[in-house]
């Protein structure tokens, strides 16, 4: 037997007639007497069942919602004035003849609504009926097509799709690696990949000069919100090209995707901005560039003010608001300062005046530098320290009045960032640590030995309204500089075999010049379809703790599994003391 003939979102008024078989959830029914009505939905749409039959009437009664139905019946058009416009199927009905029950839900724990009005424990945790909103199919539905259009892209490009082991070596690449157990060699671990970073490389050491993968990367992360334990990314590499060989090649996958997925043309190539000038501007290296509210440095003004904050400050950054701040406001803004180890200060101005409790610091020849224009109520914003710290504390001043006072603009504005620093300090030990990755060719080796913080690497990230999408690089393709910038970095000879060897000797037999990037996957389709969270665009997610509601995940393991990948778990107790 055929379950169906049509889907649910299929029928017009060309099928009137017709004899369909559906099947599908019973999204909703009302009864009116002597006719009933079925809202019967798929994947594909909703339709609507007319039952006039008596006995069938009696049937439908014990229906519940979310249960699977077959209806076998007539098309018909609907009565004129009676059309539903909000629904393709919405000028006919099928009226039924015969109805099975073709499967029984439970009374489902929230209602199976576009809107998701269910608390997100329980969307998790039921997620297979949360998935069922047309929403969170649509979101998927646009993934899968995505990955398609990535595909047909690449692949007219001569690019080759090359699976890489998700079983790797531990290597320090970042962030934490998930480690498992080897059964087969007690005491000794693979480590789930953070990316095919060393793989791709090899890759193209191997002579496929254009490889990509939709890759998984594991990262035992702390978790923010927009990351996730794994995540999907297009990983990408390519030899002998440069940087603008890159910025092409994505600027056009990109053009693809909006033209192919959105029907949008996207102007390219997108705008570039030194890593540099983002911090300064926008206070962050991941600007949203649709608004324009840029920081300023005022350290010159400032300093010459007597409060003390300002004057031993290494630099002063404002900015300039349009607009007044309650006092509440203002402190909400000071937490999102301290967030950053710093504290907010302001004035106001209006009405030709200033106030404020910083307002006595300043001489009135100086709040007139301050180059406020007579007209306005403003506010001004201060946070003053060292100089990255307080521009991206300030960053985050402005991205907090973005989201709440702003209209969103729907548009989508790309931009590249470059020349970033290779290296930076770690803030806890004050080591030099890689900015990126261990593999990014510098952009001025000769200062490696002498200055590392001022080398800059071959590197760019990619941003869409303030959403990093990802990273890349051109990277070392010689053995020589790739020790020397892992020695930096603080990696003695038996650290760099032991993590990077297969790499290092790699490099020794023929390495071409190399260079890549790797695209967050949930990260852009959540941006392209304006969702709030990254969970909106992914089928399972964890929660922000790492935790599946679902599968109930991470969970114990029993001892006799423990023994035979040769663990032993401490007492919970010495891990919470830890
Ligand atoms: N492997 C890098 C990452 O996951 C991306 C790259 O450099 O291609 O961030």
């Amino acid at each position: 037997m055929k379950y169906r003939t049509h889907s649910c979102g299929e029928i017009r008024k060309a099928d009137v007639g017709a004899e369909v078989r559906l099947a599908g959830w019973v999204d909703s029914i009302r009864h009116h007497g002597k006719v009933g009505f079925i809202n019967l939905r798929d994947r594909y749409g909703i339709t609507q069942i007319l039952v006039k039959d008596d006995k069938l009437l009696n049937k439908i009664r014990e229906l519940g919602h979310e249960w699977i139905i077959g209806v076998n019946g007539k098309v018909l058009a609907r009565p004129k004035g009676m059309e539903n416009p909000d629904l393709p199927t919405g000028e006919v009905d099928v009226e039924a003849n015969e109805i099975e029950v073709i499967s029984r839900s439970e009374i489902p724990p929230f209602v199976i609504t576009d809107e998701a009005r269910a608390k997100e424990e329980l969307r998790l945790k039921y997620r297979y009926l949360d998935l069922r909103r047309h929403p969170m199919q649509e979101a998927l539905i646009f993934k899968s097509e995505l990955y398609q259009a990535i595909r047909e892209y690449l692949h007219s490009r001569s690019f080759v799709n090359i699976e890489t082991p998700i079983l790797g070596r531990s290597t320090p690449e970042g962030a934490r690696d998930f480690l498992v157990p080897s059964r087969l060699h007690p005491g000794k671990f693979y480590s789930l990949v953070q990316s095919p970073q060393i793989y791709k490389q090899l890759l193209m050491i191997a002579g496929f000069d254009r490889y990509y993968q939709f890759a998984r990367c594991l990262r035992d992360e702390d978790q923010r919100k927009d990351r996730q334990p794994e995540h999907t990314q297009l990983d990408l590499e390519l030899a002998f090209i440069d940087e603008e060989s890159i910025f092409e090649l994505v600027e056009g996958l990109m053009k693809h995707i909006f033209a192919n997925l959105l029907g949008m043309e996207l102007v390219i190539p997108f705008k570039r901005m030194q890593y540099n000038e983002a911090l300064e501007k926008y206070g962050t290296e991941k600007p949203d560039i649709r608004y324009e509210l840029f920081l300023s440095d005022v350290s010159q003004i400032a300093k010459k003010s007597e409060f003390k904050v300002f004057k031993e400050a290494e630099a002063i950054k404002c900015v300039k608001w349009k607009g007044d701040l309650s006092r509440k406001e203002l402190e909400e803004l000071d937490n999102v300062v301290k967030g950053y180890g710093l504290r907010l200060s302001w004035l106001k101005y209006k009405e030709g005046s200033f106030s404020g409790p910083i307002c006595k610091f300043f001489s009135a020849e100086l709040l007139k530098e301050l180059e406020v224009e007579d007209k306005d109520a403003c506010s001004l914003l201060f946070v003053a320290g060292n100089e990255n710290r307080a521009s991206l504390a300030l960053g985050g001043v402005r991205n907090w009045l973005i989201e709440k006072y702003l209209p969103q603009r729907k548009e989508y504005r790309f931009i590249w960032i470059i020349d970033f620093p290779m290296f930076e300090r770690d803030e806890t030990t004050g080591e030099i640590v890689p900015s990126h990755h261990t593999f990014v060719m510098p952009k001025n080796p000769k200062q490696l030995e002498d200055k590392p913080e001022s080398v800059i690497g071959k590197l760019y990230d990619l941003v869409l309204n303030g959403v990093e999408l990802g990273s890349g690089s051109i990277r070392v393709h010689n053995r020589d500089l790739q020790e020397k910038i892992m020695k930096i970095i603080g990696f003695n000879e038996e650290q760099r075999e032991r993590n990077f060897g297969c790499l290092l000797e790699a490099l020794e037999y023929g390495a071409p010049p190399h260079g890549g990037i790797a695209l967050g996957l949930d990260r852009l389709a959540m941006t392209i379809l304006n969702k709030k969270s990254i969970q909106d665009v992914i089928a399972f997610p964890k929660t922000l703790t790492g935790v599946g509601l679902l599968e109930g995940i991470p969970s114990e393991v029993d001892d006799a599994q423990l023994n035979e990948v040769h663990i032993k778990v401490k007492s919970q107790n010495s891990t919470e003391k830890k």
